[in-house]
């Protein structure tokens, strides 16, 4: 008997793309506009704050449109959708900011953006179509592709990226979920410094070594940087050139192997559990884990998408007191963490490693109610640009 899959979500599809030398002109005097349209709307919004104290919204923004490309003519060689799709990017910057001030913690005000940021502009309805050579977009003309791999499904938005001077459009496309076959199995995952993450199954997924070997390049050329104080030699901009590449050499490469553990994850187990790192106060404050956070929700943003896409699900559970509860008897004090690695329990004497004991914490967390369920059970709980994002960067 056949199930009727009527799932959808989100998936990302970036390919390289090779503009001429004119269109590369308009390419980046476009995004040249929209980071000048994104710093003015800011600078708008913070003016109208502080000398009326009135908070001004999307809506009033966008009215603003037309009389701007009356005044600087220039705005109108900028697809319509493009320039709303801009203030709508600094929307969320602001709401995500006011969000995070009503949860009580002391988020950085948005920030303009400078000359090298904001290296991307995007499409978010219209405008574009794809054909097996050539992207089209409204406004810039028809531009070389490469497509190194079949799009699927349906193309919701096209998002046209500038990465150390070359060019990439990330299509998000809608498909359908391709569930995969059930194993009975459900895990819990501790992500830390030592490991990549250990499970509560005893298995330990090592840090990849190849970017311990990036990382030692970029380290070299960054001190190669710091070495030439002239901002406007050719060596200094040369150096500068290099560490950019490294660093989006090292991103690759953090994501194709975040993409291997998650499909890993996903094929061999039907619940994956792992700390919410949403949750402030995780407990372990300390400054190597904020580092790796970064590259933690980059991979569960993975996990889920990929889960979602296999019918498989993602519990995310309160990381509080995982590394110091007892995985047999429950006993919960921090002496319990005798080292970094190991765990010995005062009130039974049971001892293991410390992280295969947090991802059985972890599990065990899970599998009473409570949890925030994400995957096909409850799609509602992903947005859709969230997914995106998980699996268009880098
Ligand atoms: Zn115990």
């Amino acid at each position: 008997m056949t199930q009727i899959q009527t799932t959808t979500h989100h998936k990302a599809f970036k390919f390289r793309l090779y503009p001429t030398k004119a269109q590369e002109l308009v390419l980046n005097e476009q995004l040249r506009l929209c980071r000048n349209l994104y710093n003015c709307a800011l600078q708008e919004r913070r003016d109208a704050y502080k000398k009326a104290g009135v908070t001004r919204t999307y809506y009033d923004q966008q009215n603003l449109l037309p009389e701007i490309k009356e005044a600087l003519p220039e705005y109108k060689e900028v697809y319509s959708q493009v320039l709303q799709d801009v203030l709508k990017r600094l929307d969320k910057a602001f709401k995500a900011f006011f969000r995070r001030i009503k949860e009580g913690s002391k988020p950085g005000y948005p920030r303009f953006q400078g000359h090298d940021r904001c290296d991307s502009i995007c499409y978010p309805q219209s405008g574009f179509s794809v054909s097996d050579k050539t992207a089209y977009f409204s406004k810039i003309g028809n531009i070389k592709i490469k497509l190194h791999r079949p799009l699927e499904g349906k193309i919701k938005t096209a998002t046209i990226i500038r990465d150390c001077g070359e060019w990439y459009v990330s299509y998000v496309c809608e498909v359908e979920a391709q569930p995969l076959p059930t194993t009975g199995n459900a895990v819990g995952v501790d992500v830390g410094t030592t490991w990549f993450y250990v499970t509560s199954d005893g298995e330990y997924e090592p840090n990849p070594q190849y970017q311990k070997r990036t990382l030692k390049k970029l380290r070299v050329a960054q001190r190669s940087v710091s070495r030439k104080p002239n901002k406007r030699s050719r060596r200094r901009k040369k150096a500068v050139q290099r560490v950019a590449k490294l660093h989006r050499k090292v991103a690759r490469q953090r994501l194709d192997f975040h993409h291997k553990a998650a499909r890993r994850l996903v094929h061999e187990n039907d619940v994956i559990a792992h700390e919410d790192l949403n949750v402030s106060g995780m407990g372990r404050g300390n400054l190597a884990r904020s580092i790796h956070d970064v590259g933690w929700s980059q991979f569960f943003q993975i996990l889920a998408s990929k889960a979602e896409c296999a019918g498989k699900k993602v519990i995310r559970v309160d990381p509080k007191f995982t590394s110091q509860r007892c995985s047999k008897c429950g006993h919960t004090c921090k002496e319990n963490r005798v080292s970094q690695a190991k765990f010995v329990c005062l009130a039974c004497g049971h001892s293991e490693n410390a992280d295969h004991n947090a991802a059985k914490n972890i599990l065990a967390r899970a599998l009473p109610s409570g949890a925030k369920v994400s995957g096909c059970a409850m799609p509602s709980l992903r947005s859709p640009d969230h997914t995106a994002l998980a699996v268009g960067q880098g």
